[in-house]
Protein backbone atom coordinates (compact mmCIF):
# COMPACT_ATOMS: atom_id res chain seq x y z
CA UNK A 1 0.00 0.00 0.00
CA UNK A 2 1.84 3.33 -1.18
CA UNK A 3 0.87 5.67 1.73
CA UNK A 4 4.41 8.13 1.54
CA UNK A 5 2.84 10.10 -1.67
CA UNK A 6 -0.29 10.39 -0.51
CA UNK A 7 0.77 11.90 2.84
CA UNK A 8 2.04 14.92 1.33
CA UNK A 9 -1.09 15.27 -1.46
CA UNK A 10 -3.04 15.72 1.81
CA UNK A 11 -0.81 18.60 2.35
CA UNK A 12 -0.76 20.12 -0.25
CA UNK A 13 -4.40 20.33 -0.53
CA UNK A 14 -5.32 21.80 2.50
CA UNK A 15 -3.07 24.86 1.89
CA UNK A 16 -5.08 27.56 1.39
CA UNK A 17 -2.63 29.27 -0.99
CA UNK A 18 -2.75 26.41 -2.86
CA UNK A 19 0.69 26.17 -3.26
CA UNK A 20 3.32 24.11 -1.13
CA UNK A 21 7.08 25.01 -0.54
CA UNK A 22 9.19 23.27 -2.90
CA UNK A 23 10.33 19.97 -0.99
CA UNK A 24 14.33 19.78 -0.20
CA UNK A 25 14.44 16.19 -1.62
CA UNK A 26 12.26 14.82 -3.49
CA UNK A 27 12.49 11.35 -5.01
CA UNK A 28 10.20 9.97 -7.97
CA UNK A 29 9.41 7.00 -8.80
CA UNK A 30 12.62 5.41 -7.74
CA UNK A 31 14.26 2.10 -8.54
CA UNK A 32 17.90 0.15 -7.85
CA UNK A 33 18.51 -2.71 -9.35
CA UNK A 34 21.95 -4.34 -9.03
CA UNK A 35 21.67 -7.93 -11.64
CA UNK A 36 19.20 -9.44 -10.32
CA UNK A 37 19.00 -7.93 -6.89
CA UNK A 38 16.05 -5.15 -6.50
CA UNK A 39 17.61 -2.73 -3.63
CA UNK A 40 15.09 -0.03 -4.05
CA UNK A 41 11.73 -1.16 -5.66
CA UNK A 42 9.81 2.36 -6.39
CA UNK A 43 9.79 5.13 -4.02
CA UNK A 44 8.29 8.54 -3.86
CA UNK A 45 9.14 10.66 -0.95
CA UNK A 46 9.30 14.26 -0.57
CA UNK A 47 11.69 16.02 2.38
CA UNK A 48 10.43 19.11 3.51
CA UNK A 49 13.29 21.69 3.99
CA UNK A 50 14.92 22.10 7.51
CA UNK A 51 13.46 18.60 8.87
CA UNK A 52 14.63 15.77 10.51
CA UNK A 53 13.89 13.22 8.84
CA UNK A 54 14.63 9.39 9.02
CA UNK A 55 15.12 6.43 7.27
CA UNK A 56 14.13 3.42 9.47
CA UNK A 57 14.61 -0.22 8.28
CA UNK A 58 15.97 -3.38 9.04
CA UNK A 59 19.03 -4.11 7.24
CA UNK A 60 18.83 -4.79 3.64
CA UNK A 61 15.35 -2.94 3.13
CA UNK A 62 17.22 -0.26 0.94
CA UNK A 63 17.86 2.44 3.13
CA UNK A 64 21.86 2.88 2.31
CA UNK A 65 20.60 2.51 -1.55
CA UNK A 66 18.52 5.66 -1.64
CA UNK A 67 20.79 7.85 0.54
CA UNK A 68 23.48 7.05 -1.76
CA UNK A 69 21.07 7.85 -4.81
CA UNK A 70 20.52 11.18 -3.25
CA UNK A 71 23.97 11.96 -2.90
CA UNK A 72 24.81 10.76 -6.68
CA UNK A 73 27.30 8.32 -5.67
CA UNK A 74 24.64 5.64 -7.14
CA UNK A 75 22.61 6.21 -10.57
CA UNK A 76 18.97 5.31 -10.29
CA UNK A 77 17.96 2.46 -12.50
CA UNK A 78 14.67 4.84 -13.09
CA UNK A 79 13.46 7.56 -11.19
CA UNK A 80 14.45 11.17 -10.32
CA UNK A 81 15.82 12.78 -7.61
CA UNK A 82 15.10 16.52 -7.30
CA UNK A 83 17.03 18.75 -4.70
CA UNK A 84 15.21 21.91 -3.99
CA UNK A 85 13.18 21.54 -7.07
CA UNK A 86 16.16 21.23 -9.74
CA UNK A 87 16.26 17.85 -11.43
CA UNK A 88 19.66 16.28 -9.90
CA UNK A 89 19.93 12.85 -11.10
CA UNK A 90 22.90 13.38 -14.00
CA UNK A 91 25.26 15.56 -11.49
CA UNK A 92 27.59 14.22 -9.94
CA UNK A 93 27.82 14.28 -6.21
CA UNK A 94 29.69 17.94 -6.19
CA UNK A 95 27.54 19.32 -8.37
CA UNK A 96 24.56 18.67 -5.47
CA UNK A 97 24.20 20.69 -2.47
CA UNK A 98 24.94 17.73 -0.01
CA UNK A 99 26.85 16.44 2.13
CA UNK A 100 26.92 12.68 3.70
CA UNK A 101 28.49 11.48 6.88
CA UNK A 102 28.82 8.31 7.12
CA UNK A 103 29.40 5.38 10.14
CA UNK A 104 33.12 4.59 9.53
CA UNK A 105 33.45 8.23 9.57
CA UNK A 106 37.63 8.28 9.24
CA UNK A 107 38.94 11.46 10.52
CA UNK A 108 43.23 11.78 9.83
CA UNK A 109 44.79 10.95 12.80
CA UNK A 110 48.31 12.78 12.12
CA UNK A 111 45.94 16.00 11.57
CA UNK A 112 44.52 18.41 14.30
CA UNK A 113 40.60 18.73 14.57
CA UNK A 114 40.75 22.15 12.55
CA UNK A 115 42.89 20.65 9.97
CA UNK A 116 40.73 17.61 9.54
CA UNK A 117 37.32 20.07 9.68
CA UNK A 118 39.14 22.33 6.58
CA UNK A 119 40.82 20.22 4.95
CA UNK A 120 37.82 19.75 2.21
CA UNK A 121 37.98 23.91 1.99
CA UNK A 122 42.14 23.59 1.62
CA UNK A 123 41.46 21.04 -1.30
CA UNK A 124 39.04 23.75 -2.65
CA UNK A 125 41.56 26.55 -2.51
CA UNK A 126 39.60 28.91 0.15
CA UNK A 127 41.49 31.67 1.42
CA UNK A 128 43.38 30.95 4.89
CA UNK A 129 41.29 33.72 7.04
CA UNK A 130 37.87 32.57 5.06
CA UNK A 131 38.98 29.00 5.81
CA UNK A 132 39.70 29.31 9.66
CA UNK A 133 36.53 31.68 10.14
CA UNK A 134 34.02 28.61 8.99
CA UNK A 135 36.28 26.09 10.73
CA UNK A 136 36.05 27.73 14.19
CA UNK A 137 32.19 28.34 12.76
CA UNK A 138 31.77 25.19 12.20
CA UNK A 139 33.18 23.66 15.59
CA UNK A 140 31.16 26.17 17.42
CA UNK A 141 27.84 24.63 15.84
CA UNK A 142 28.99 21.36 17.19
CA UNK A 143 30.23 22.45 20.70
CA UNK A 144 33.67 21.98 20.07
CA UNK A 145 35.33 25.40 20.02
CA UNK A 146 38.97 25.60 21.03
CA UNK A 147 39.40 22.52 19.99
CA UNK A 148 41.19 23.27 16.58
CA UNK A 149 44.82 22.18 18.15
CA UNK A 150 43.49 18.60 19.45
CA UNK A 151 44.48 15.67 17.53
CA UNK A 152 41.48 12.73 16.76
CA UNK A 153 43.53 10.63 18.98
CA UNK A 154 42.79 13.13 21.92
CA UNK A 155 39.37 12.89 21.90
CA UNK A 156 36.46 10.74 22.89
CA UNK A 157 34.05 8.76 20.48
CA UNK A 158 31.47 11.01 20.97
CA UNK A 159 33.80 14.09 20.27
CA UNK A 160 35.19 11.69 17.14
CA UNK A 161 31.93 11.88 15.15
CA UNK A 162 31.06 15.93 16.13
CA UNK A 163 34.29 16.65 14.29
CA UNK A 164 33.11 14.49 11.46
CA UNK A 165 29.75 16.07 11.61
CA UNK A 166 31.69 19.80 11.70
CA UNK A 167 33.76 18.21 8.71
CA UNK A 168 30.34 18.28 6.81
CA UNK A 169 28.97 21.47 8.22
CA UNK A 170 31.75 23.33 7.04
CA UNK A 171 30.66 22.88 3.60
CA UNK A 172 27.22 24.31 4.33
CA UNK A 173 25.55 22.28 2.97
CA UNK A 174 21.29 22.80 2.10
CA UNK A 175 21.07 19.07 2.96
CA UNK A 176 22.92 17.01 5.04
CA UNK A 177 22.96 12.89 4.69
CA UNK A 178 23.73 11.03 7.59
CA UNK A 179 24.41 7.06 7.61
CA UNK A 180 24.05 5.44 10.94
CA UNK A 181 26.63 8.21 11.91
CA UNK A 182 26.11 6.65 15.55
CA UNK A 183 26.63 3.00 14.83
CA UNK A 184 29.87 2.76 16.41
CA UNK A 185 28.97 4.38 19.90
CA UNK A 186 28.31 2.18 22.68
CA UNK A 187 24.19 2.79 24.14
CA UNK A 188 25.25 5.56 26.22
CA UNK A 189 27.16 7.56 23.94
CA UNK A 190 24.54 7.16 21.42
CA UNK A 191 21.64 7.99 23.72
CA UNK A 192 23.25 11.69 24.45
CA UNK A 193 24.58 12.33 20.99
CA UNK A 194 20.91 11.45 20.02
CA UNK A 195 19.95 14.56 21.38
CA UNK A 196 22.41 16.51 20.56
CA UNK A 197 22.03 15.80 17.11
CA UNK A 198 18.97 16.69 17.41
CA UNK A 199 19.65 19.95 19.37
CA UNK A 200 22.51 21.20 16.75
CA UNK A 201 19.95 20.33 13.80
CA UNK A 202 17.61 22.78 14.94
CA UNK A 203 20.24 25.55 15.89
CA UNK A 204 21.63 24.95 11.97
CA UNK A 205 18.56 24.45 10.49
CA UNK A 206 19.74 22.05 8.04
CA UNK A 207 17.29 19.41 6.26
CA UNK A 208 18.69 16.17 7.94
CA UNK A 209 18.29 13.16 6.38
CA UNK A 210 18.97 10.75 8.76
CA UNK A 211 19.19 6.29 8.02
CA UNK A 212 19.50 4.27 11.18
CA UNK A 213 17.54 0.30 11.98
CA UNK A 214 17.17 1.61 15.20
CA UNK A 215 13.44 2.32 16.47
CA UNK A 216 13.78 4.57 19.51
CA UNK A 217 16.81 6.43 17.81
CA UNK A 218 14.30 7.46 14.99
CA UNK A 219 11.67 7.89 17.49
CA UNK A 220 13.53 10.20 19.99
CA UNK A 221 15.03 12.39 17.00
CA UNK A 222 12.79 12.45 13.92
CA UNK A 223 9.98 15.32 12.92
CA UNK A 224 9.19 12.67 10.20
CA UNK A 225 10.17 8.95 9.81
CA UNK A 226 9.66 6.44 6.52
CA UNK A 227 9.85 3.01 7.39
CA UNK A 228 11.63 1.15 4.76
CA UNK A 229 10.91 -2.76 3.99
CA UNK A 230 12.33 -4.80 1.47
CA UNK A 231 13.35 -1.63 -0.43
CA UNK A 232 9.72 -0.22 -0.31
CA UNK A 233 8.22 1.92 2.17
CA UNK A 234 5.43 0.85 3.98
CA UNK A 235 4.28 4.61 6.01
CA UNK A 236 5.84 8.00 6.29
CA UNK A 237 4.53 10.17 9.43
CA UNK A 238 5.63 11.79 12.68
CA UNK A 239 7.19 9.56 15.27
CA UNK A 240 4.11 9.48 17.63
CA UNK A 241 1.83 8.54 14.41
CA UNK A 242 3.85 5.61 12.74
CA UNK A 243 4.01 4.26 16.60
CA UNK A 244 0.37 4.73 17.31
CA UNK A 245 -1.44 4.18 13.81
CA UNK A 246 1.11 1.64 12.04
CA UNK A 247 -0.16 1.09 8.73
CA UNK A 248 0.77 -2.34 8.53
CA UNK A 249 1.74 -5.56 9.69
CA UNK A 250 5.44 -4.83 9.22
CA UNK A 251 5.70 -1.45 10.50
CA UNK A 252 3.52 -2.36 13.74
CA UNK A 253 6.21 -5.22 13.97
CA UNK A 254 9.07 -3.51 13.42
CA UNK A 255 8.04 -0.22 15.57
CA UNK A 256 7.31 -1.30 19.18
CA UNK A 257 6.29 -4.56 20.44
CA UNK A 258 3.86 -6.72 17.39
CA UNK A 259 0.39 -7.15 19.13
CA UNK A 260 -1.98 -8.54 16.41
CA UNK A 261 -5.20 -10.00 16.61
CA UNK A 262 -5.85 -12.09 13.76
CA UNK A 263 -7.88 -14.63 12.74
CA UNK A 264 -10.48 -16.48 15.73
CA UNK A 265 -8.74 -13.90 18.01
CA UNK A 266 -9.78 -10.83 16.04
CA UNK A 267 -13.22 -12.32 15.40
CA UNK A 268 -13.82 -13.14 19.33
CA UNK A 269 -12.16 -9.87 20.36
CA UNK A 270 -13.33 -7.22 18.13
CA UNK A 271 -15.79 -8.79 16.55
CA UNK A 272 -14.93 -8.83 12.81
CA UNK A 273 -11.83 -10.91 10.70
CA UNK A 274 -9.05 -8.25 10.35
CA UNK A 275 -5.82 -7.69 11.37
CA UNK A 276 -5.40 -5.67 14.55
CA UNK A 277 -2.88 -4.43 16.69
CA UNK A 278 -2.74 -2.89 20.36
CA UNK A 279 0.07 -1.32 22.25
CA UNK A 280 1.44 -3.14 25.10
CA UNK A 281 1.21 -0.26 27.24
CA UNK A 282 -2.15 0.18 26.60
CA UNK A 283 -3.91 -2.61 27.92
CA UNK A 284 -4.93 -3.17 31.50
CA UNK A 285 -4.23 -6.55 33.21
CA UNK A 286 -7.65 -6.96 35.31
CA UNK A 287 -9.34 -10.49 37.08
CA UNK A 288 -11.13 -12.65 34.67
CA UNK A 289 -14.92 -11.67 34.11
CA UNK A 290 -14.10 -8.39 35.76
CA UNK A 291 -16.54 -5.79 33.16
CA UNK A 292 -15.45 -3.57 30.32
CA UNK A 293 -16.70 -0.45 29.12
CA UNK A 294 -18.98 0.25 26.52
CA UNK A 295 -15.42 1.76 24.59
CA UNK A 296 -13.19 -1.03 25.69
CA UNK A 297 -12.59 -4.01 23.99
CA UNK A 298 -11.94 -7.25 26.49
CA UNK A 299 -9.55 -10.81 25.93
CA UNK A 300 -9.95 -13.59 28.48
CA UNK A 301 -6.53 -15.79 28.70
CA UNK A 302 -3.76 -16.81 31.17
CA UNK A 303 -0.49 -15.67 32.24
CA UNK A 304 1.83 -17.24 30.17
CA UNK A 305 5.28 -15.56 30.95
CA UNK A 306 6.55 -12.76 32.96
CA UNK A 307 9.80 -10.94 32.19
CA UNK A 308 10.74 -8.54 34.86
CA UNK A 309 12.29 -5.31 33.26
CA UNK A 310 13.36 -3.23 36.32
CA UNK A 311 11.26 -0.32 35.64
CA UNK A 312 8.33 -1.97 33.71
CA UNK A 313 6.86 -5.71 33.53
CA UNK A 314 6.32 -7.47 30.22
CA UNK A 315 3.21 -10.33 30.56
CA UNK A 316 3.13 -12.54 27.97
CA UNK A 317 -1.25 -13.15 28.00
CA UNK A 318 -2.11 -16.60 25.97
CA UNK A 319 -5.66 -15.91 24.58
CA UNK A 320 -8.46 -18.28 24.87
CA UNK A 321 -9.10 -16.96 21.42
CA UNK A 322 -5.87 -18.13 20.52
CA UNK A 323 -2.69 -15.95 19.70
CA UNK A 324 -1.25 -14.19 22.71
CA UNK A 325 -0.60 -10.58 23.81
CA UNK A 326 2.05 -8.68 25.34
CA UNK A 327 1.08 -6.29 27.94
CA UNK A 328 3.81 -3.84 29.93
CA UNK A 329 2.78 -2.21 32.81
CA UNK A 330 5.11 0.06 34.77
CA UNK A 331 5.94 -1.30 38.31
CA UNK A 332 4.80 1.94 40.24
CA UNK A 333 4.27 -0.50 43.48
CA UNK A 334 4.78 -3.94 42.32
CA UNK A 335 8.34 -5.73 43.68
CA UNK A 336 9.69 -8.35 41.28
CA UNK A 337 8.61 -11.32 43.10
CA UNK A 338 4.82 -9.82 43.13
CA UNK A 339 5.36 -9.58 39.28
CA UNK A 340 6.85 -12.91 38.55
CA UNK A 341 4.41 -14.48 40.75
CA UNK A 342 1.79 -14.05 38.23
CA UNK A 343 2.23 -16.30 35.70
CA UNK A 344 -0.05 -19.32 34.98
CA UNK A 345 -3.02 -16.66 36.57
CA UNK A 346 -6.32 -16.40 34.29
CA UNK A 347 -6.86 -12.53 33.41
CA UNK A 348 -8.93 -10.44 31.63
CA UNK A 349 -7.29 -8.35 29.52
CA UNK A 350 -9.01 -4.57 28.63
CA UNK A 351 -8.23 -1.75 26.78
CA UNK A 352 -9.68 0.98 25.12
CA UNK A 353 -11.42 0.64 21.07
CA UNK A 354 -9.71 3.77 19.91
CA UNK A 355 -5.87 2.30 20.88
CA UNK A 356 -6.74 -0.44 18.39
CA UNK A 357 -5.61 -0.47 14.87
CA UNK A 358 -6.13 -1.99 11.57
CA UNK A 359 -3.51 -2.87 10.01
CA UNK A 360 -2.95 -3.90 6.21
CA UNK A 361 -0.70 -6.95 5.48
CA UNK A 362 1.73 -4.61 2.99
P1 LIG B 1 20.28 -0.99 4.17
O1 LIG B 1 21.11 0.23 4.13
O2 LIG B 1 18.84 -0.74 4.46
O3 LIG B 1 20.86 -2.04 5.09
P2 LIG B 1 21.16 -1.38 1.44
O4 LIG B 1 20.61 -0.22 0.70
O5 LIG B 1 22.60 -1.33 1.80
O6 LIG B 1 20.25 -1.66 2.72
O7 LIG B 1 20.95 -2.69 0.58
C1 LIG B 1 19.70 -3.05 0.01
C2 LIG B 1 19.88 -4.33 -0.81
O8 LIG B 1 20.67 -4.08 -1.94
C3 LIG B 1 20.55 -5.45 -0.05
O9 LIG B 1 19.96 -6.67 -0.44
C4 LIG B 1 21.97 -5.36 -0.53
O10 LIG B 1 22.60 -6.61 -0.45
C5 LIG B 1 21.81 -4.92 -1.97
N1 LIG B 1 22.95 -4.13 -2.44
C6 LIG B 1 23.35 -2.93 -1.97
N2 LIG B 1 24.42 -2.46 -2.65
C7 LIG B 1 24.71 -3.41 -3.58
C8 LIG B 1 25.72 -3.54 -4.62
N3 LIG B 1 26.64 -2.59 -4.79
N4 LIG B 1 25.68 -4.64 -5.37
C9 LIG B 1 24.76 -5.61 -5.19
N5 LIG B 1 23.78 -5.56 -4.26
C10 LIG B 1 23.76 -4.48 -3.46
MG1 LIG C 1 22.81 0.69 5.30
Amino acid sequence: MPIAPADHEDVRARDPAGSAPVAAVRLEGLVKRYGDVTAVERIDLEIREGEFFSMLGPSGSGKTTTLRMIAGFEAPTEGRVLLHGQDVTGRAPFERDVNTVFQDYALFPHMTVGENVGYGLLVRKVPKDDRQRRVADALRMVRLEGYERRKPGQLSGGQRQRVALARALVNRPRVLLLDEPLGALDLKLREEMQIELHQIQHQVGITFVYVTHDQDEALTMSDRIAVFNQGRIEQVGAPAEVYERPATRFVAGFVGTSNLLTGSAAEAVVGRAGMFTVRPEKIRLEDPGSTAADDEYAADGTIASVVYLGSDTRYHVALAAGGELVVTQQNLTTSSTEALEQQGRAVRLVWKRQHTREVAEA
